[in-house]
This record gives structure tokens, C-alpha cells and sequence, in this order.
């Protein structure tokens, strides 16, 4: 990943319809095209939380292959995902993100770090891979702390 994206923080989304998490690794972006409007991308939504929906298209932008991709809780639209990245992305500097969700869409919420004293930032994120797993942990303490106050 460039450098530069590596101080950004790490936002967790939530779906504006539903607020249901459907991700705890997104970032800040912004479409290089059209400064004014605000996204956020992730390399790995929560699994299960979205899908994709509908055919491939392409924009007039360039010849990404990409897809609508909605809320599997309430089944609204979020963003899209970039099935296939053209060349010219590729080339471009990019965070090798293929999930983008729209600021109207989603809400945003920093996450902390494991301590919960400071914003996490993406030089001292785990990969998707080892994410996936401590998720499922944090889950479960998660659970169980609600046993306790029954
Ligand atoms: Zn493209
Ligand atoms: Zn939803």
C-alpha cells in the first residue's frame, strides 16, 4: 500500500437504513473526479453484512467492470464493488481498495485501538485474513458480557 495511505485512520460503516455494521476497515476517500463527493473504500467488508446485486456495468469514466452493492440486512444500496479494475486504475495511485460505499449511505465511526486510547490507523491494522477471526472473538466476549447482564 502507498505510504501516504498508511497514516489515514480506520473507519468502521454502518449502514444509514438499517445501522447495521456492514464494515471496520474502510477509509476516507475521495473520487479524484469530483473532489466534492465523499466515499469510503475497504479492501474486505464484513462477510455476510453486503452482497452484490444486479449485472456488471461499466461508468463513462473508464472501463472498470463494476456492480451495485446493498445492505444484506435491509437490502438498500451502499456502494459498488470493482469487479474488475481497468488499466488505468491500476496504474493510478491507488489503496487497492474494490469495495466503495457512498457517504450518504453509510455512517462513518473512527475505530480505536485495541487499548481504546487512540484512533487506529492503517499502518497497524491486521490484514483481512487474521481480521476475520479476532472479529469472530470479539463477537463472542461480546455476547457473553450481555449473559452477564441478564
Ligand atoms: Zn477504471
Ligand atoms: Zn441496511
Amino acid at each position: 500500500m502507498h505510504p501516504s495511505f498508511r497514516k489515514k485512520h480506520v473507519i468502521k460503516l454502518l449502514c444509514r437504513f438499517c445501522d447495521s455494521y456492514v464494515c471496520r476497515r474502510g477509509m476516507k476517500a475521495v473520487l479524484l473526479a469530483d473532489t466534492a463527493v465523499e466515499l469510503y473504500s475497504t479492501d474486505s467488508p464484513i462477510s455476510g453484512k453486503v452482497s452484490s446485486v444486479g449485472k456488471s456495468y461499466s461508468t463513462k469514466k473508464c472501463t472498470c467492470k463494476i456492480c451495485d452493492v446493498a445492505c444484506t440486512s435491509c437490502g438498500n444500496i451502499l456502494g459498488y464493488h470493482v469487479m474488475l479494475p481497468c488499466t488505468s486504475c491500476l496504474q493510478s495511485c491507488n489503496n487497492g481498495h474494490l469495495w466503495i460505499f457512498n457517504s450518504n449511505t453509510v455512517w462513518a465511526e473512527s475505530r480505536l485501538n485495541q487499548s481504546a486510547t487512540e484512533m487506529l490507523k492503517w499502518d497497524s491494522l491486521p490484514d483481512a485474513a487474521s481480521e476475520q477471526d479476532s472479529e469472530l472473538d470479539e463477537w463472542d466476549n461480546y455476547f457473553q458480557e450481555m449473559e452477564c447482564c441478564r
